[in-house]
């Protein structure tokens, strides 16, 4: 079997930029784009309904929109698109073995680009209201005309919680910031930005039961968790910031991983702990995830892996035909 020069995957920003700048590296990328592991084909930005804050686009495109051009722009080039799974990396052979759901290939380098997924609730009116006024990125949708001086909850107790209440206060009429413990676990700073904001009422002590509307999101309920007590709140949005989950597990026991999971990359580059393996985007990423920092990873990951290929191929070689 040949053996190619790189393996992407995923099938975010980060993937198809990743794919593009390789494919022009002349590295005749293979890109597994995944199927069901971890989430959908794309990624989470085909679950966003309108991307403002893609450079240009001056006048907005669908988040699945975006992930199609971008995809396009990659295909023009010599990338070799296998639209399955990964279900496991041999790391003990060299080069990687890359098992697909049909397909294995040899790979000198890997770019792991397989995204996160932000954690939803499962209380009755979820899956209903889902992009009909519930979310979990105010960032991506909160400017969104249908939140407009609109009075919107969040649920979450940190940091994130905390940025996307104070993001939300641009636009909307009121915030409530909903706080399953009697305390944040933000930090101090992030904490006094939301407390002494006229716009954000936080609620401790309260976890979200349920959905509630016709055709959109019109209110939730809420209960007390020391009494029992429910309370319903008219709110025209709902964005949950309870945290997000990265999809490692087809590198578990290969590179270093954070406690929760995410991919950890040497500073300021996408190079993790196993020689030949890069992270870009989401996977390793859990402060900026945006579209197109994650697009900007999927650069860094093509350059630092053609880079890699460049600097090993020799030594590389010498090992083959020693073997
Ligand atoms: P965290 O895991 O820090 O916080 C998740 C929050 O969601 C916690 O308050 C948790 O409650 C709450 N939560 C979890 N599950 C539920 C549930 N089912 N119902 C209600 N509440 C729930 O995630 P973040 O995304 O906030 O932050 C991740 C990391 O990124 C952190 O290290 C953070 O510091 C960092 N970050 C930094 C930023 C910055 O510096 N500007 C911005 C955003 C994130 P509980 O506390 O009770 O467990």
């Amino acid at each position: 079997m040949d053996v190619k020069h790189v393996v992407i995957i995923g099938s975010g920003p980060a993937a198809w930029t990743a794919a593009l700048y390789a494919a022009r590296a002349e590295l005749k990328p293979i890109i597994f784009t995944g199927v069901n592991r971890g989430g959908q084909r794309g990624g989470q930005l085909t679950t966003t309904f309108e991307v403002e804050n893609f450079p240009g686009f001056p006048l907005g495109v669908t988040g699945p929109e975006l992930i199609r051009l971008m995809e396009e722009q990659a295909r023009r080039f010599d990338v070799v698109v296998f639209e399955e799974d990964v279900i496991e990396i041999d790391s003990t052979n060299s080069p990687f073995i890359v098992k697909g759901s049909s397909n294995s290939i040899l790979a000198m380098s890997i770019i792991l680009a397989t995204g996160a997924y932000a954690k939803k609730m499962d209380v009755p009116g979820n899956k209903e209201f889902w992009n009909r006024g519930i979310s979990a990125c105010a960032v991506c949708d909160g400017a969104l005309p249908f939140f407009r001086n609109q009075p919107l909850a969040v649920i979450g107790g940190g940091d994130s919680a905390c940025e996307e209440a104070h993001f939300l206060t641009k636009y909307a009429s009121q915030v409530y910031l909903i706080v399953r413990k009697d305390k944040f676990r933000a930090s101090k700073i992030m904490q006094e930005r939301v407390k002494s904001h006229p716009k954000i009422k936080v609620i401790f002590n309260h976890t979200l039961e349920e959905a509630m509307g016709a055709t959109a999101l019109e209110a939730i309920e809420i209960e007390d968790v020391n009494t029992g007590v429910k309370q319903t709140l008219s709110v025209r949005g709902l964005f949950y910031a309870i945290g997000h989950q990265p999809n490692t597990e087809i590198v578990q026991g290969i590179i270093n991983l954070d406690k929760v999971g995410y991919a950890k990359v040497k500073t300021g580059t996408t190079h993790t702990s196993f020689p030949g393996i890069f992270a870009a985007g989401d996977v390793s990423d859990k402060r900026y995830r945006q579209a197109i920092t994650a697009a900007g990873m999927g650069c860094m990951a093509a350059l630092d892996a053609e880079k890699w290929i460049t600097e090993n191929s020799e030594k590389w070689l010498t090992q083959q035909n020693q073997k």
